[in-house]
């Protein structure tokens, strides 16, 4: 666990190629768990630190969106509000129910479904910070951030990733540069992505250029006659200068294309 603030802390694990981060946060009467990776084994230092931390503290499990590696280790912590997008549990059970081989199977304790859900927003308020859930549908429908407005600092989920975001589900483009701008307008001392290095608000802007910048180049590709497998638009043009994409992202970026040749 690496501790970033005297209440923040957050756990790195590597799922399937991707490093991919979890955090707890302590407020005066609530213990936060930002979710919980890719099986109870891989979350278990996050529940130690939570026994060991809590106290009297109400333990709060947010899943920041239904995919495997944000919500297949749930079951480790038995008995807790599980708290999501209104449409995280529909979306959750399809995964689980589907046959789809490029996912995971999952843990033999099975996944609980989130028992708390919210629409656009929902707020926890401590003395000493207050804790904002904010739907930012785009990754996925059901994605959402957290914000600790106390302490500045953002859980992205998979809204924003770097090198680059993951289109991975069709939860809409055009949504997606929309929540990336209202992002930019809170107060953040800290962006901490589920993938990529915790950074300043700069990955906000610069999500929201690919992702802006990929949906437009991709719907004139597309108006000019480009067929679904043709796309030729190097990822540089939608990076800042300098970033090296290594073979996974590469692929993302592929099949970011993919994606957004269905949409637009
Ligand atoms: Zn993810």
């Amino acid at each position: 666990m690496e501790q970033l603030t005297d209440a923040v802390w957050v756990h790195e694990i590597v799922a399937e190629g991707f490093s991919t981060v979890c955090a707890v946060a302590l407020t005066g009467s609530r213990a936060f768990v930002v979710d919980t990776l890719a099986g109870p084994a891989d979350v278990e230092p996050v529940a130690a630190l939570v026994r060991e931390r809590a106290g009297e503290r109400r333990v709060v499990v947010v899943n920041t969106h239904h995919h495997w590696d944000h919500v297949y280790g749930n079951a480790a912590f038995p008995g807790v509000d599980l708290v999501a997008q209104r449409a995280c549990p529909r979306l959750l059970e399809a995964q689980l129910a589907s046959a789809d081989e490029s996912l995971p199977l999952p843990p033999s304790a099975g996944v609980p479904l989130p028992n708390v859900t919210f629409g656009d927003r929902l707020t926890y308020v401590d003395e000493d910070e207050a804790v904002h859930l904010i739907g930012t549908p785009g990754h996925s429908e059901d994605s959402l951030v957290v914000f600790l407005a106390g302490a500045g600092i953002l859980f992205g989920g998979d809204t924003v990733e770097w090198p680059l975001p993951n289109f991975s589900q069709r939860g809409g483009l055009e949504p997606w540069v929309t929540n990336l701008r209202r992002l930019k307008q809170l107060p953040l001392r800290l962006v901490v992505p589920s993938h990529g290095p915790a950074m300043d608000k700069h990955i906000i802007d610069a999500n929201e250029r690919y992702v802006a910048g990929v949906r437009e180049a991709v719907t004139e590709a597309k108006r000019a006659g480009a067929a679904r497998h043709e796309l030729d638009l190097a990822a540089a043009r939608f990076l800042d200068a300098g970033v090296e994409l290594d073979e996974v992202y590469a692929g993302v970026h592929r099949a970011n294309l993919v994606w957004a040749w269905d949409e637009v």
